[in-house]
């Protein structure tokens, strides 16, 4: 074994991120003492442990708070998120027994405490410990908050000189270096090798950008409407039109052109995807794995009409608020599950179906924890089902495009070989030249990846149905 600092700089390096929200703090207003933004915090991490999603989590309990502390609540909870191994070596080192023997919940207080203490350069180490102590107080009586006490305090006191054990096996190394689950780094240095990995393991650490399309707009017209409410806007990657946003001063759902209509939010992976689909001018489409929208959107923009349908209808009821607020005149809605179509005749159909999203850990830092070697096998599965029933909406001559934000082979390429082989009056179908840029290109698939062209990971292939 070697030997890391935490972070690469001892002595709490790391963002100067959302300020300092309600005074030196840190986190905002108070309830009894202990700021509503880390309340919010430790309900969310609860409410992972009970099996939720980070994001609904997140956005049910910062409903309540203002757009700067939502902001301080996110860097604190994302970033936990994205640390969270170095985090628990560092923690496990001054707890006697390790984190194992705690309370779930009193370790994710320690986490979050460690957090802020490390990472946050706008959370005073005092605030940073008497806080995480009475949320210790509170959620677990008095010996939890002695407990609590002792290890921030420790952890403060040494941060000068936080040393981390480094394996001496170059995957577990990768996986503490990177809070990843070994068992996904073993997968990745398998087939991109050490190096490659590591820089994948590196931009899933990153802030996700927000980027966002015009609608109704062209670029410049969004543009000037953006910046003259403070948001400062820089080019996206990959795709033209598209344009990375700094975070609004105000929520993002509050700014007049959101209101309006003038734009919705899309990584340009997934973009691409619906441009590498190249379905012609004034088609009939089905986007059969529909929600929350932004494909059936995009799609929309040629399209005749898009019948956008999803599984769930709570989901697909988020593709009904995007298609009023943008006023999609041409996408129609439609509650059904993607393995017994109610179409057919259809130009083209997009099946943009669930996965295990490895492609978009930047975006869901929760997913990486969450997923388990099985989930393959059970989506693989689901998959598998979901192409040969779309298949069938297809008219012959029309086009299927099968995708998913997933870097995984048995998701992705795997899928297609087995429906082509089984399928004989199909073929894979490039788009035409210069419809996505050669760089995403791969024997005629679409690939994305982030670690080499900075956005979200996605894969697509585009097949014909020949008769
Ligand atoms: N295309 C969407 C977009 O760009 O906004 C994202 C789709 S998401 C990756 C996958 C979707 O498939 C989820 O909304 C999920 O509810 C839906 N889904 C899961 N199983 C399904 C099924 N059997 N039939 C139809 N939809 C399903």
């Amino acid at each position: 074994m070697t030997q890391s600092t935490f972070f690469g700089s001892a002595g709490g390096g790391g963002s100067a991120g959302s300020g300092s929200p309600g005074g030196a703090a840190g986190g905002g207003a108070t309830i009894g003492g202990v700021t509503e933004a880390r309340v919010a915090a430790a309900t969310i991490c609860a409410d992972m442990r009970g099996g939720d999603l980070l994001d609904p989590a997140f956005d049910r309990r910062t409903i309540g708070l203002d757009a700067r502390d939502r902001r301080w609540t996110r860097e604190l909870v994302y970033g936990m998120l994205r640390h969270r191994s170095r985090l628990d070596a560092l923690l496990a080192a001054r707890v006697n027994g390790g984190l194992a023997r705690l309370d779930a919940d009193l370790a994710d207080l320690l986490r979050l405490g460690a957090q802020q203490l490390l990472s946050m350069r706008s959370v005073p180490a005092y605030a940073a410990i008497a806080q995480t102590v009475e949320l210790a107080k509170r959620r677990h009586g008095i010996g939890a908050s002695k407990l609590a006490n002792a290890v921030l305090r420790r952890l403060d006191r040494e941060r000068e000189a936080l040393i981390i054990a480094v394996p001496s096996d170059p995957v577990d190394a990768l996986a503490l270096e990177h809070s990843h689950p070994r068992w996904l780094v073993a997968r990745w240095v398998a087939r991109w090798g050490a190096d490659e990995t590591a820089r994948l393991l590196a931009a899933n650490n990153l802030e996700a950008p927000i980027i966002v399309r015009p609608w109704h707009v062209v670029r410049e017209q969004l543009e000037a409407t953006l910046e003259a409410a403070g948001v400062h806007v820089t080019d996206a990657p990959l795709v033209a039109d598209s344009m990375t946003i700094s975070a609004p001063p105000v929520g993002l759902t509050e700014l007049g052109a959101y209101k309006q209509g003038l734009f919705h939010v899309q990584d340009p992976a997934s973009t691409l995807v619906t441009k590498y689909a190249c379905f012609a001018s004034g088609a009939m489409v089905g986007d059969l794995c529909a929600a929350p929208g932004g494909k059936a959107l995009e799609l929309s923009r040629t399209a005749r009409l898009v019948v956008a349908s999803d599984a769930s209808p709570a989901r697909l009821a988020r593709v009904a608020q995007n298609v009023i607020r943008l006023e999609a005149p041409n996408v129609a809605l439609m509650v059904a599950d993607a393995r017994f179509p109610a179409l057919e005749g259809l130009d083209g159909v997009l099946i943009d179906v669930p996965c295990t999203g490895t492609g978009t850990f930047r975006r869901h830092p929760d997913a990486r924890w969450r997923l388990k070697t099985s989930d393959l096998a059970v989506l693989g599965a689901l998959q598998r089902a979901i192409i040969r029933s779309a298949a069938t909406a297809v008219r012959p001559g029309g086009l299927l495009v099968y995708s998913t934000c997933s870097l995984e082979p048995e998701e992705n390429d795997e899928q297609i070989e087995s429906f082509l082989a089984d399928h004989p009056d199909w073929v894979l179908e490039p788009p035409p030249n210069g419809v996505v840029p050669d760089a995403v290109l791969d024997a005629g698939r679409l690939r994305v990846l982030p670690q080499r062209h900075g956005a979200d990971g996605a894969f697509a292939a585009r097949l014909r149905r020949t008769r």
